[in-house]
């Protein structure tokens, strides 16, 4: 069952929703609202939103969720994507700028630095006891929630 979708007054993502500031739609649904980013990392760069007010994932309901992976699929699609990124940042640190979840669609044309998504990658080699301790207490925890 669709929750009450909330919504910010002060929010540019809710104004963009409710129509009260223009946006480059693309495709919406009775759940969520998918656009042109206005700062693009490649040609073609979307975002999808949720029409309930939540700053992060965790604290959106389910609904929402599902129904934004289907809209990213169309919009790879659409453009005939091979190649593209999907993200969705929560926190500050983690680069959210707009606190109203979003996923972005961000093409990668091509492997150069100068267009698509950017990504640092610092793995490390993991200590296999503090795998399986970290395994089994969030496992544990999951089986919960
Ligand atoms: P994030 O860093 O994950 O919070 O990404 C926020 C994204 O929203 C950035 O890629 C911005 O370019 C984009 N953005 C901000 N305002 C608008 C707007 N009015 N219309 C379209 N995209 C926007
Ligand atoms: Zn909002």
């Amino acid at each position: 069952m669709a929750s009450v979708a909330r919504s910010l007054t002060t929010c540019i993502f809710c104004k963009i929703v409710k129509g009260e500031i223009p946006s480059f739609k693309l495709v919406e649904t009775d759940l969520s609202y998918s656009f042109l980013d206005i700062g693009p990392l490649s040609r073609g760069h979307a975002l999808i939103i949720p029409k309930d007010h939540a700053a992060k994932l965790h604290e959106l309901p389910n609904e929402y969720l599902a129904d934004a992976m289907p809209i990213a699929k169309k919009i790879a699609a659409a453009q005939g994507l091979e190649n593209y990124n999907i993200l969705q940042n929560n926190g500050r640190i983690a680069h959210q700028e707009v606190d109203h979840v979003h996923f972005h669609v961000i093409p990668k044309p091509s492997a150069s630095d100068d267009e698509g998504l950017v990504v640092g990658w610092p793995a490390k080699p993991a200590d296999k006891e503090d795998l399986k301790a970290l395994q089994q207490e969030l496992a544990s925890k999951l089986s919960k929630l």
